[in-house]
């Protein structure tokens, strides 16, 4: 007998495990809008045209393949740092010539891997902190902090009733949390709703924060791939930044740059002291910055050692590179656009379709790959039983896997899935 009897099964991931079902399905007219990957207009994976030219480039100059650092491609740290917060943002500017601010950017493995490591760092220095989550939110979020051995409750987020924002209550639940809990924001593209605070309320989120001593702690896994600007989509963390606020915040370059399985991203954490005395006498730097550093590269070490590199040269080169950067820039819009049209047609489908009066306008007022569609486990069950449409059972699609050919199809489907 097997010594590993005793280990059951584990429980299929509910976002994953949506596209082996759909594998297993013959139907021709199935459609997966499970996983929150991009697609072509055909339906088919894209390799951004920028990340080949990126990847010739690279092959022709023959680099090495030693080892990282722990804390990654100083380049693209340097980068990634830049892109997030800004390169006009006093936080960068002060880690050059430090003064009473200063990030700390470590390699992540991707959105997920860079999470962990921040999730490492409350678990040991925040002992009982609480961080708080958005209802729904992302499903990985609770297995990170889980497995982390991080407490988590939530902050009410998804009205039902009208599609929209629960603001009233998300500030009540945040200021109802333990002074100085974590709080989780999805920087843009909320996931799995695509529903995003204006900002005039991420204006009252941050006072509420900052009233409450919390620590904004931001997931940033779209920016520029939400709207088509990297500015435009990074306005929520900036904000938090310009008004004197440390925040923790991991990126992810899967959707962005296209790059799913080279597992780039990092981890950021804006530290402050106003205290002159902090700094190192030898090189004048933040000495938190540095303390805080040092830790995220000690959790990551026994980890998995040291990040992989190819993914963090792709970024560095192309945000490295003006002409590159800006062939990038043009890519993500033209992704975003595809996106976007693909949310009006289905808009446009289910208002002409459905007789019954019902309003769809939350569709249009959604940003990001997804769409919260509103239907229940039952009626999602209906979507993939009867029409062959893969989704995760929150009623979440996504509209990267849809084609303007297709929306008609889904209209159909999710109207008679709804009544
Ligand atoms: N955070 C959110 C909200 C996401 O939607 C995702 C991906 O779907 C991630 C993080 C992390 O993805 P990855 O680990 O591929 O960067």
């Amino acid at each position: 007998v097997s010594r590993f009897e005793g280990i059951t099964m584990a429980p299929p991931d509910p976002i994953l495990g949506v596209s082996e079902a759909f594998k297993a399905d013959n139907h021709e007219l199935k459609l997966n809008l499970g996983v929150g990957a991009y697609r072509t207009e055909e339906l088919q994976p894209y390799v951004l045209d920028v990340v080949k030219k990126a990847d010739k480039l690279l092959l022709e100059k023959g680099e090495n393949r030693e080892y990282l650092p722990i804390e990654g491609l100083a380049a693209f740290n340097k980068v990634t740092a830049d892109l997030l917060f800004g390169t006009d943002n006093p936080v960068i500017k002060q880690q050059r010539v430090p003064k009473n601010f200063a990030v700390a950017t470590v390699q992540g493995l991707s959105g997920t891997g860079s999470l962990r490591l921040a999730a490492a760092l409350i678990e040991r220095y925040f002992p009982g902190g609480e961080v708080l989550i958005s209802s729904p939110t992302w499903g990985n979020h609770k297995n990170i902090f889980n497995d982390a051995k991080v407490p988590w409750s939530e902050y009410r987020y998804y009205d039902p009733k009208t599609v929209g924002l629960d603001f009233e209550g998300m500030i009540a639940d945040i200021k109802a949390a333990p002074e100085g809990s974590f709080i989780l924001l999805h920087g843009c593209a909320h996931n799995p709703t695509g529903i995003d605070p204006t900002p005039e309320q991420w204006e009252i989120i941050a006072d509420v924060i900052r009233e409450k001593n919390h620590i904004p702690f931001f997931d940033i896994a779209y920016q520029g791939f939400a709207s088509g600007s990297l500015d435009a989509d990074a306005a929520s963390v900036r904000m938090f930044v310009a008004r004197g606020m440390e925040v923790i915040a991991a990126q992810s370059y899967s959707k962005n740059l296209g790059l799913y399985a080279e597992r780039i991203g990092a981890i950021n954490v804006v530290c402050s002291s106003p205290d002159a005395a902090a700094r190192c006498r030898l090189c004048s730097i933040l000495s938190v910055y540095f303390r805080v550093k040092s830790q995220l590269k000690r959790i990551a070490r026994p980890m998995y050692s040291n990040p992989p590199v190819h993914g963090a040269r792709i970024v560095a080169n192309i945000v490295g590179d003006a002409a590159l950067f800006k062939e990038w820039n043009a890519e993500m819009e033209m992704m975003a656009g595809r996106i976007k049209n693909v949310r009006h047609k289905l808009f446009d489908s289910l208002s002409s379709k459905d007789k019954s009066g019902k309003d769809w306008s939350f569709v249009l007022k959604q940003i990001g790959m997804f769409s919260f569609t509103g239907l229940n486990k039952a009626q999602c069950d209906n979507m993939t039983n009867k029409w062959h449409v893969y989704m995760t059972k929150d009623g979440r699609i996504s509209l990267a896997g849809l084609s303007l050919a297709k929306c008609e199809y889904l209209a159909d489907a999710i109207i008679d899935s709804y009544h």
